[in-house]
């Protein structure tokens, strides 16, 4: 579903991506681990078409992700959804009008449909009953499922979670990565940037560790997070964990 394949990506003379190849088959979670400053939300940012890149390749669905395209960004976009850290959901807008929006306004969907779904997916994340709620009325737990729901209301064939429980109280990280965890089990394909190791460890099909914008290791949760090669890899579990 996504193909990364030698990816370079420069801010200047800072070279933040460094050959960067990578794999996310179609139904699979691959969770990217590393320190900070690593490249994570860069790579992330590559794959959904938010960034420009000055080499190799990345591929949706078989389809280059090339910010020259403007058409096939925007048809990526659509495939592809990102959950951040931070929601941004709209502050003057409700949970059902958040949820809404993508599908009414960029896909087109009549507005009782995209309403009708909008309430399934709330549900789905755990929180129906709460359409009419604006953000600042719910935790901050209850508005990253919001946004999970956000992006799984625009139809994507993937989703890109990038650290989505790092801003959260730690009583509230559970849920959220209940909700992600439940998304996985139905087949989404997702690649998720955390310092969960815990989830990376059950819901993870496939861990990569990046550092200094290159993969250092990846393999099965079982080796990557149990008995790592390289010492860089283990340095950073033994600070994580
Ligand atoms: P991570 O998500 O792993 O913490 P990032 O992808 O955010 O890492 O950042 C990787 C590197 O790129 C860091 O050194 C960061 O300072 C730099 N960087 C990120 N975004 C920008 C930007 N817009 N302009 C310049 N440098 C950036
Ligand atoms: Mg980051």
């Amino acid at each position: 579903m996504i193909e990364i394949d030698g990816l370079q990506k420069s801010y200047g003379p800072l070279r933040v991506l460094d050959g960067i190849s990578l794999r996310v088959p179609e139904g699979q979670v691959v969770c990217v681990i590393g320190p900070s400053g690593s490249g994570k939300s860069t790579l992330l940012r590559c794959v959904n078409g938010l960034e420009p890149y000055q080499g190799g390749s990345v591929r949706v669905d078989g389809q280059v992700v090339n910010r020259e395209h403007r058409a096939a960004i925007r048809a990526v976009r659509q495939r592809v959804c990102m959950v951040f850290q931070r929601f941004n959901l709209f502050s003057h807008r409700t949970a059902l009008q958040n949820v809404t929006e993508g599908p009414i306004y960029a896909l087109g969907e009549p507005r009782a449909a995209a309403e009708a779904r909008g309430r399934e997916l709330l549900a789905q994340v755990g929180l129906a009953g709460r359409e009419g709620s604006y953000p600042r009325q719910l935790s901050g737990g209850q508005q990253q499922r919001v946004a999970i729901a956000r992006a799984l209301a625009m139809r994507p064939r993937a989703v890109l979670f990038d650290e989505p429980t790092s801003a959260l109280d730690p009583e509230l990280v559970g849920e959220v990565l209940t909700v992600m965890r439940d998304l996985a089990r139905g087949g989404m394909t997702m690649m998720v940037v955390t310092h969960e190791i815990g989830f990376a460890r059950s819901v993870g099909d496939h861990v990569v560790f990046m550092d200094r914008g290159k993969v250092v290791e990846e393999g099965p949760p079982g080796e990557i997070l149990t008995a790592p090669r390289e010492p860089r890899t283990q340095d950073f579990l033994h600070r994580v964990l």
